[in-house]
């Protein structure tokens, strides 16, 4: 491998100044760089996919680590810092251009591969919902390592009863497990954002029988959508949702902050079984 030249000086020479409309805070502590990529674990062998690899710190630390790495990113005027990094790293390298919400990620990144990003903040919530939605599941990538507004990453990972806890943490938890990893500090990016960051480690799970995503999107997205309410009056408009809060001996008196992610789990089960034999309509 050859030696690379220290981040600062590939974004001066190629000219890479933070687009604020792209999102881009540059990491450019490889020490950092070198930890986030640790957090997946062993990479060595195995296939790694970055949305967003700007001036292309992480994906060194992707690539030091011992991973294939296929990248995609948005702002072409990064192309020629990657093709630097391309050539060190002989064919261990694929950059596309392009909208990471818009391509293919599973035919382009490899089955199993592990993702590992520093969001953009304005794309990294819809990303994950992609890659946490949907009825297909084990999905098609092995582990998520990603980097998130710190405010984000704790709804991600809240319990019941937290102010933080609502759909994100339900879409997280019901058939994945998801941890803070790391916090990050705001000086740590160039420029640094306005808020602290933090890198959230998620590995799938097996999902739970009979329940589909869809109908416990729409429970969350219905009990969240009014959090200070009585599940009676949140759900009063969600057809068979207080009989299936009965059927459970769940007290239509709580609020959704106080669901375990089990009981939305539980309630969704109900509803498509009670759906299939025709009784909700
Ligand atoms: N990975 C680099 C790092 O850690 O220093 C850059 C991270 S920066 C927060 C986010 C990167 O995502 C930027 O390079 C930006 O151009 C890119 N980006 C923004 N929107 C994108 C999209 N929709 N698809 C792919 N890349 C995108």
């Amino acid at each position: 491998m050859t030696k690379l030249p220290p981040l600062r000086e590939v974004i001066a020479r190629h000219g890479l100044s933070a687009s604020k409309s792209l999102g881009q805070n540059f990491l450019l502590d490889e020490q950092l760089l070198d930890r986030i990529a640790r957090v997946p674990g062993e990479l060595a062998g195995e296939r790694a996919y970055e949305v967003g690899p700007g001036p292309g710190g992480l994906t060194r630390a992707l690539l030091r680590a011992g991973a294939t790495v296929t990248a995609v990113e948005r702002d072409r005027r990064c192309l020629p810092a990657l093709a630097e990094l391309q050539e060190a790293f002989d064919g261990k390298l694929r950059v596309i251009e392009g909208d990471a919400l818009a391509i293919d990620e599973a035919r382009e990144a490899g089955q199993d591969a592990h993702i590992v990003a520093n969001l953009p903040y304005n794309v990294g919530t819809a990303l994950l919902v992609r890659w946490l939605g949907g009825e297909i599941w084990p999905p098609w990538w092995t582990s998520l390592t990603l980097m998130f507004q710190q405010e984000v990453a704790e709804r991600i990972v809240a319990r019941p009863g937290s102010s933080a806890y609502g759909r994100l943490a339900v879409l997280a938890g019901w058939r994945s497990e998801a941890r803070l990893a790391m916090k990050v500090h705001r000086s740590a990016f160039v420029p640094p954002p306005k808020v602290m960051s933090a890198v959230v480690h998620i590995v799938p799970k097996p999902a739970p029988e009979g329940v589909r995503a869809a109908t416990l999107e729409k429970l969350t997205a219905a009990a969240f959508g009014q959090r200070r309410k009585m599940l009676r009056s949140s759900l009063r408009s969600f057809p068979g949702a207080l009989e299936a809060l009965h059927a459970l001996g769940i007290r239509p008196e709580r609020r959704a902050e106080t669901l375990g992610v089990d009981e939305f789990v539980a309630i969704a089960r109900r509803l498509d079984k009670d759906e299939h034999q025709g009784l909700v309509r």
